[in-house]
């Protein structure tokens, strides 16, 4: 999907919230599409504050809340009340494990788990149209771990 197209869906889901498209929304949209990161909401605030843009957190929550609401971007809720965000629109689909012990966020992605779980659905008569698959992990120390 190309930039425009892009932007189109981010302008769509503004007016469907009947929310204003203001130059600050266009540039948190903006910074967190051109990131290949995970972000608290700090982080997207503190790089708009480097790029002289004035901005409130209040706004960007509420900005966030909207893009994921119309998966433009990913919600990863990390443990403690925290979150990340991601783009998603447009990006290879990955899933996620999350370090318990250093916050380290692992993407991965298995074909054999995509098709087992389209698989589940469908015998009970569904069909998957997104799925939320976060696996949470601990460092392997020694094989009385395993
Ligand atoms: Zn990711």
């Amino acid at each position: 999907m190309d930039k425009q197209h892009i932007y189109k869906k981010f302008e769509d889901a503004l007016k469907a919230e009947k929310i204003k498209l203001t130059p600050q929304r266009q540039a948190i949209f903006t910074n967190i599409m051109d990131s290949d990161e995970h972000r608290e909401c700090d982080d997207i605030y503190n790089s708009l504050v480097q790029d002289d843009i004035t901005v409130s957190k209040a706004t960007i929550y509420r900005t966030l809340d909207i893009l994921v609401k119309y998966d433009l971007i990913r919600k990863l809720v990390i443990g403690d009340g925290k979150a990340k965000y991601e783009p998603k629109i447009g990006k290879p689909h990955h899933d996620h494990m999350i370090c318990i012990e250093t916050g380290k966020i692992i993407e991965f992605d298995n074909d054999e788990i995509e098709r087992l779980q389209e698989e589940e659905a469908k015998k009970r008569g569904y069909k998957i149209i997104k799925h939320v698959h976060q696996l949470f992990v601990k460092p392997i120390k020694d094989a009385k771990d395993i």
